[in-house]
């Protein structure tokens, strides 16, 4: 291996790369299950334990140790293949992939090879047309195989963290065996210049899928869902990359950039390999078919290793695990499991709350669907759930690099945040204020407006006595609105606020001034 530096290679402009060449993307995702144990023992796969307490002589690969497949896992695939529109194999066997690497033990990976348990489906992926309005691409499956994890390496010294310089490296084999799912698509054609915007699309789409699922934690940052994007280019024939001509056109060599770990990461990383392969080919130069590696803080990938076709991993079919059988009735009976798919919920709940197209995307953009959809179930208006959620404590979620739901904020506070408002017993900036108490861990809001004493007024004297003293003190404005600029009034509703310090119901004082001004 050599020591490469992270410094961009020459790129086009994606835009002139658009103009002459046609890009074709396939994307191979591995997801961890949640199973509770590994894929053919019975360590626990549970995320930051103490390195080697997960591990047993089957995931160690110590000799005789006999592995046996983790049933839990067989349904899991079963149900992700289901709902990827694929078939479900009545048979099919693991193999042996071998080659040797440090992290694993067993100088082979129990795979699947030319027998996935799920084969010859697809996920349609709606992604915004870049005209304000949405797509659908439909993502063809090749096929999604069980598999397992390798256990992971730890380089020591050095500044990197990678091999190169390090003083020693360290195996953890906790993972080793964890069940993994891969999920292979179909050489993506006809993205055209939306390819990069797609991949992302896609493989948000698929977490989506594989969470409503409930069979994986699909936490990209912690690696339990793991994106190789191949990128390659072929020569432009046609101004629609859907048309037959360009479909004749042969595809062009691959790159494989492993291990994407974000959803951003995915769409930077497909640009930028469709950016520089056109620099490639531009120099006359062929592409190498290898293996890239994505830097994330350069936006940059660089050269990983060689892989072509042919590469031999001496795959055989595994002899000491019996082949995966499911029954017809067992598939009917896992398909009735199936949840509904995300984006016909996501439909559904739009009409049911009433959003527009944009405040839903705000939504989904905010990762506040659940969150506004327990809300609404406490009692809050649709309204509310969303502007709270999406707007004060979105900011704050912000801010704090936190998820939302990770403040202490429950949907159960909103619907009652939400409850005083429209009960007239809080305005909307005092509603604020006690949303800041609860924040603060101060109690539920009732209790925080309670012992922070914010109630609006509700002795309507009091507010017609102000009223009556903030006309008085500003003829000419009052004047204004007599001659009908209605607008002037939020000058006076302001007066009206101070004087009651804050605790006024502003819709109420707007009335007010303007009834007795004589504008309706
Ligand atoms: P590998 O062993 O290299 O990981 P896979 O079959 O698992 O091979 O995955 C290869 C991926 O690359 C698939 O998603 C496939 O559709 C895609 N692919 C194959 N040929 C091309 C090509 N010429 N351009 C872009 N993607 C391709
Ligand atoms: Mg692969
Ligand atoms: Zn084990």
């Amino acid at each position: 291996m050599s020591t490469r530096t992270r410094t961009a290679e020459t790129v086009v402009p994606f835009e002139e790369v658009m103009r002459r060449f046609d890009p074709v993307m396939g994307l191979e995702v591995h997801v961890e299950l949640n199973t509770a144990t590994k894929m053919f023992c019975g360590c626990a796969t549970e995320f930051g334990a103490e390195p080697n307490t997960q591990v047993c002589p089957v995931c160690l690969g110590l000799p005789g140790a006999l592995p046996v497949v983790n049933h839990a896992a067989v349904e899991s695939a079963i149900r992700i293949g289901l709902a990827l529109n694929c078939e479900i194999a009545s048979w099919c066997r693991f193999a042996r992939k071998n080659y040797f690497y440090p992290d694993m033990p067993k100088n082979f990976q129990t795979s699947q090879y030319d027998e996935p348990i799920a084969f010859g489906g697809y996920l349609d992926v709606e992604h915004d047309d870049g005209a304000g309005g949405t797509e659908v691409f439909r993502v063809g499956i090749e096929r999604a195989h069980m598999e397992e994890d390798t256990g992971k390496s730890l380089h020591v010294g050095g500044s990197t963290g990678r091999i190169h310089g390090a003083d020693y490296s360290l195996v953890d084999y906790n993972r080793a065996g964890i069940p993994l799912i891969e999920i292979v698509t179909t050489p993506l054609t006809g993205a055209g210049e939306r390819a990069p915007e797609i991949a992302k699309a896609y493989v948000s789409a698929l977490r989506d899928l594989l969470k409503a699922l409930g069979v994986s934690d699909v936490r990209m940052e912690q690696g339990s869902m793991r994106c190789d994007a191949n990128v390659s280019l072929r020569a432009k024939v046609s101004d629609d990359p859907a048309s037959v001509e360009q479909a004749a056109v042969p595809l062009g060599t691959r790159t494989e950039t492993k291990n994407v770990n974000s959803l951003r990461s995915v769409e930077r990383a497909v640009r930028y390999e469709i950016t520089r392969h056109a620099a490639v080919l531009d120099s006359g130069s062929p592409i190498t078919q290898e293996t890239r590696h994505w830097h994330e803080d350069t936006g940059v990938t660089t050269s990983g290793r060689p892989k072509s076709d042919a590469d031999d991993y001496r795959y055989f079919p595994e002899p000491d695990l019996v082949p995966v059988a499911p029954t017809r009735e067992d598939v009917e009976r896992l398909r009735a499991t199936l949840p509904e798919p995300p984006q016909e919920r996501r439909k559904r709940l739009q009409a049911d709350w009433g959003y527009s197209d944009l405040e839903m995307r705000d939504v989904v953009n905010a990762g506040a669907l659940e969150v506004i959809e327990d809300t609404v179930a406490a009692g809050a208006t649709p309204a509310a759930a969303r502007k709270w959620w999406t707007g004060e404590l979105a900011r704050r979620a912000n801010s704090e690099g936190v998820e939302v739901t990770a403040m202490g904020v429950t949907p159960a506070h909103v619907a009652e945040l939400d409850g005083l408002v429209r009960d007239g017993r809080l305005n909307d900036s005092m509603a604020r204020q006690v949303l800041e108490g609860v924040l603060a861990g101060e109690g539920g809001p009732a209790e925080v407006a309670d012992a922070r004493g914010l109630e609006l007024v509700q002795d309507d004297g009091a507010l017609e006595a102000a009223v009556d003293k903030v006309i008085a003190a500003h003829p000419d404005v009052a004047d204004k609105i007599r001659d009908g600029k209605v607008q002037a009034a939020g000058a006076l509703i302001g007066q009206v606020m101070k004087e009651m310090r804050g605790q006024a119901d502003a819709a109420k004082a707007r009335a007010l001034i303007l009834e007795r001004l004589g504008v309706s």
